[in-house]
């Protein structure tokens, strides 16, 4: 009884552990991960393509920057890359 107590709890370290370590690992994609942006003023998304049709569209310079960034600006992810 005692051991099959300790198991589980150790299961739950275990899964809580693989949690903080998958939060940390996806938060380290998003400041490393880059994205392009049209500096255009009127637009409010960030793409990962370069080459992407949305980013076709845009007039003004496009910018490489961090996902990070991106969001912080209050971009959201491009519709036509949205899967
Ligand atoms: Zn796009």
């Amino acid at each position: 009884m005692v051991i099959e107590i300790r198991v589980l709890y150790n299961e739950r370290i275990y899964i809580y552990l693989l949690t903080i370590i998958i939060s940390l690992f996806s938060f380290q994609i998003k400041t490393t991960q880059k994205v392009f942006i049209c500096k255009s003023t009127s637009s409010k998304r960030y793409h990962y393509k370069k080459t992407c049709r949305g980013l076709n569209r845009c007039k003004a310079e496009i910018k490489e920057t961090t996902l990070k960034k991106a969001e912080k600006f209050g971009r959201t992810l491009c519709k036509l890359e949205n899967k």
